[in-house]
């Protein structure tokens, strides 16, 4: 009985919902051809940044890093995948990689970025679809949005059905519909290693009725608030005749010399000195005894192997907390287990230069991936402890830490370590054994500015060990840079 009388409730519901959405999303869809879409090719030129890469992190659109694509490709089929490695999303082109000074011009390469169907399963894919103007409009309905007005616009937002995120939270989606029933912006949270609850934005703008249906000629990605792609849209074809070619997977690329296998269980520790350990991997580490505390230099890529680096660091250097976490430069491989950091209760060291964006992106909403630091109910903020070109730390034990910025064109906030009492400095990103020409010109700009501190080392340790692993010395990075 109760239950019939629920439902009753629900029918007596609906009718209201669907007339708001007549208002709102239908309308959209019917003013934008979106009611007959089932897939979509369109085409121009683009140029896409290096988001969490970049030279200067705020800004990912930096001369040195964009690529610019030439003639930009992307299909997007709304349809269910008709299988885990058949295409939803394609886009590609000939690209022009950015210049880089000090480095000899790189070739053309090519544009790929896809999603298959089974990568469309995790919305941090999938969203690449239903934030496309017409992917949201056909998603708002399909989850029957409730829209609002707001400042001359409809707002619409929504959960899209079928997804959680690891936290087990549902994502949230909020597109705008301005007077003329256009989709101006799209947006989304999905879950992200140093940014937390990252905000994606897609803004659209210059529609044109192209074939029937309304296409912005300009596309606006930004993360993080920061703008990270942006596309010049010239031609589309609604329902493409020649889909399943368009959607067609490229051609596997040729096997990369296949990094170092992580090493399954607690990382392998080496002593370097008196209180001063190497804690091995992919990502090597520091820890160091400073009498009082622990000091880590570098926790790695995400949550897991920060937490494995703390626990190897307590271990070797037993009954100390640690306190400090050197941050060797923020790209969001090197940061993404700095929110372990935090939640570990240490100060983040990192170059002045990043400071503002790193403490922003840690103190952010962070309630989507469950991670140790979206777990503690009393976040801190002011984590992030900037530092300048040069700082020498000393501990209550007489051990010196020194950071020293070495400028390159990879990163604007690069700090290496150098450890006086065991003649080592420690790097990130500086490889001294087969260099590309872009790494060849990092290495050689930051080796120029050790050798003006006249820094008596003899042990070099990349953060990437080379591979095969081997223990590394002056002489090798010397042979690299001549
Ligand atoms: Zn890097």
């Amino acid at each position: 009985m109760m239950r019939r009388l629920a439902a009753a409730a629900l029918m007596a519901a609906v009718p209201l919902q669907a007339a708001a959405q007549t208002d709102a999303v239908s309308a959209a869809a019917e003013a934008m051809g979106v009611e007959t879409l089932d897939s979509i090719t369109y085409s121009g030129t683009a140029r896409s940044g290096a988001f969490g890469q970049s030279k200067a992190i705020g800004d990912p659109m930096t001369t040195v890093n964009v690529t610019r694509i030439t003639t930009y490709t992307r299909t997007v089929t709304f349809a269910p995948p008709a299988s885990e490695t058949a295409l939803v999303s394609r886009a590609t082109g000939p690209t022009q990689p950015p210049t880089v000074p000090g480095v000899a011009p790189q070739p053309p390469g090519v544009f790929n970025q896809n999603v298959s169907g089974a990568q469309a399963a995790s919305w941090a894919q999938a969203l690449n679809i239903w934030t496309t103007p017409w992917g949201f409009l056909k998603s708002a309905a399909a989850n029957n949005a409730a829209p609002r007005a707001e400042g001359g616009q409809q707002v619409v937002t929504f959960s899209p059905a079928g997804f959680r995120s690891p936290s087990g939270q549902a994502y949230t989606v909020t597109g705008y519909i301005n007077a003329q029933n256009l989709v101006t912006k799209v947006e989304t949270r999905v879950e992200h290693p140093v940014a937390g609850d990252l905000l994606v934005e897609f803004e659209y703008s210059g529609y044109r009725n192209m074939s029937g249906v309304q296409v912005p000629a300009r596309i606006v990605q930004k993360q993080a608030g920061m703008t990270t792609f942006e596309a010049t849209i010239a031609a589309a074809t609604p329902n493409p005749a020649n889909l399943s070619e368009l959607l067609a997977p490229p051609p596997a690329p040729a096997p990369a010399a296949a990094a170092a296998p992580a090493p399954a269980g607690a990382p392998p520790v080496d002593r370097l000195g008196e209180g001063a350990f190497k804690i091995g991997g992919n990502y090597q580490s520091l820890a160091i005894d400073m009498g009082d505390h622990i000091l880590v230099v570098e926790c790695g890529q995400g949550d897991a192997r920060a937490q494995a680096v703390f626990a190897a660091a307590r271990q070797a250097i037993p009954g100390k907390p640690i306190r400090f976490v050197v941050n060797s430069h923020p790209h969001f491989d090197h940061a993404g287990g700095l929110g372990a950091a935090v939640a570990e209760g240490a100060t983040i060291l990192s170059h002045a230069n990043n400071e503002a964006v790193l403490e922003r992106l840690l103190s952010g909403p962070r309630a989507l991936s469950g991670d140790a630091l979206s777990r503690l109910s009393n976040r801190r903020t002011d984590v992030v402890q900037p530092v300048g070109d040069r700082d020498v730390r000393r501990g209550t034990n007489g051990r010196i830490v020194e950071l020293h910025r070495v400028p390159n064109e990879h990163t604007d906030g690069m700090l290496a370590v150098y450890l006086p009492a065991d003649k080592v400095v420690w790097t990130a990103d500086l490889m001294a054994v087969n260099p590309n020409p872009v790494q060849l010109g990092a290495l050689r700009s930051s080796v120029d500015a050790l050798d003006r501190l006249n820094l008596d080392y003899s042990t070099w340790i990349q953060a990437h060990p080379p591979n095969p692993d081997r223990p590394l010395t002056k002489a090798d990075v010397m042979a690299a840079v001549k």
